[in-house]
């Protein structure tokens, strides 16, 4: 889409950052993403090959192999996966959501044992917090850390983990006191080929196919004590202190989808006839497409703004919220109306609208509902 307001965040070394990552989803990994998604899952060698790039060490500091960068590189790599229709691999989760936790809260020795093989893509990382009996409720998560000697044994079991059958890693929520609700949640770096971890199916999902999403069990899990992240029941405090960063992360994705659905929406719509003339000059179309250029233009700024706030560290809990309930609504109107505009086509799964349309549909669901974000938002209100 073009702006009448233009972006005023990127400098030209984004520029050509982003003209990088382009070039490498088209060359290397558009060619292969119908497989992926038959399969169920990313291949490894891409996670190294994005690593090569810097896709994955982007605000990871170079001393622990990363780009030393921000969340408006970050921001970048999101907006080209979405820009070229890739929901896979789940780059964004390891790099953009699980890597800065522990750049945040991980001590200097962790940092360099763990911060490289992330950024280098050797390791796959996912995050567990929900559990089979609920995600939006996470003070009643079940799964417990108890204290033996020098290890943690770690007993329960986590679904719908992003990367949870590719992953190596796993940071995990889990209680260490269960008598303190929130306060007694603990985080753990969960090697995933410990004795006692069995992955169970590759869940079947109506997007995000090339995505694999895991049940995981933990039976008598050894972790020893400086796998930990922060200090013991301060779970909690890390958690809240990244879901920042998680709202922000989906909902420049949601926008960017939603421009890009627009996009391809006028270039079809301008081919395509019907009754003697293309699509586009039915006047349903030029205002249900005026409708969506406006409002997804007027969003722009507004994430843009919550962008520049989170790198400057001064985005809270609650604009993040808004950001993500205001962009994810939005796809999830633009890409509905997109798809209608392309009749019978829409549904079919060779077009980027019908990929993107059963993409985006999580993400009104993950990284908390759209109800939770109602919640945050109105709680000071
Ligand atoms: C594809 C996919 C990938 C995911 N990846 C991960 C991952 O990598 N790691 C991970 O930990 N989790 C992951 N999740 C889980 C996700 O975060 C949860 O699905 C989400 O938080 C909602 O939890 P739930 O599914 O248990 O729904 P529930 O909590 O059971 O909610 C069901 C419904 O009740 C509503 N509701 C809940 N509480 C309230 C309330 N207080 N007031 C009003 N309504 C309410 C919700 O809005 C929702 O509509 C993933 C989910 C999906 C679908």
């Amino acid at each position: 889409m073009d702006f009448e307001i233009p972006r005023t965040i990127f400098g030209q070394e984004h520029e050509i950052f982003r003209d990088t990552v382009a070039r490498f989803l088209k060359n290397e990994v558009l060619p292969h993403y119908d497989a992926w998604e038959d399969a169920g899952r990313t291949p490894p060698e891409i996670w190294r090959r994005a690593g090569e790039l810097g896709l994955l060490g982007t605000s990871i500091p170079a001393a622990h192999g990363g780009m030393g960068g921000d969340f408006l590189f970050d921001a970048i790599v999101i907006e080209e996966l979405g820009r070229h229709g890739v929901a896979a691999p789940a780059w964004d989760m390891h790099a953009y959501i699980i890597a800065p936790f522990l750049v945040r809260h991980a001590t200097q020795k962790q940092k360099l044992h763990w911060l490289p093989k992330m950024a280098s893509g050797e390791h796959i990382s996912a995050i567990g917090l929900t559990e089979p009996g609920g995600g939006s409720d996470l003070r009643a998560l079940k799964t417990t850390a108890e204290r033996v000697g020098a290890d943690y044994v770690i007993n329960g079991a986590k679904t719908f983990i992003t990367n949870g059958h590719i992953a190596n890693r796993i940071l995990l929520a889990a209680k260490t006191d269960p008598t303190l609700g929130a306060k007694g949640v603990s985080l753990f770096w969960v090697d995933l080929a410990t004795d006692g971890v069995t992955r169970g199916r590759n869940l079947k999902k109506i997007g995000n196919k090339a995505q694999d999403t895991a049940e995981l069990f933990f039976d008598g899990v050894r972790a020893p004590a400086d796998a930990r992240l922060g200090g013991e029941n301060e779970g909690w405090s890390i958690l809240m202190d990244g879901l920042v960063r998680e709202r922000l992360v989906v909902a420049v994705r949601s926008i960017v989808l939603a421009e890009a659905a627009i996009d391809q929406t006028i270039e079809y719509v301008k081919q395509r006839r019907a009754f003697g003339q293309t699509v586009f000059d039915f006047q349903n179309t030029k205002f249900k497409l005026a409708e969506m250029v406006s409002e997804v233009e007027a969003s722009r700024p507004f994430i843009d703004k919550c962008i520049e706030l989170h790198v400057a560290g001064e985005a809270s809990p609650e604009l993040a919220a808004k950001a993500k309930l205001t962009t994810t609504e939005l796809a999830h109107r633009v890409l509905d109306e997109c798809l209608q505009l392309h009749g019978g086509y829409g549904y079919m799964w060779e077009f980027p609208i019908a990929r993107a349309w059963a993409d985006a549909r999580v993400h009104r669901i993950y990284a908390g509902t759209i109800v939770v974000m109602k919640h945050i938002i109105s709680r000071n209100l």
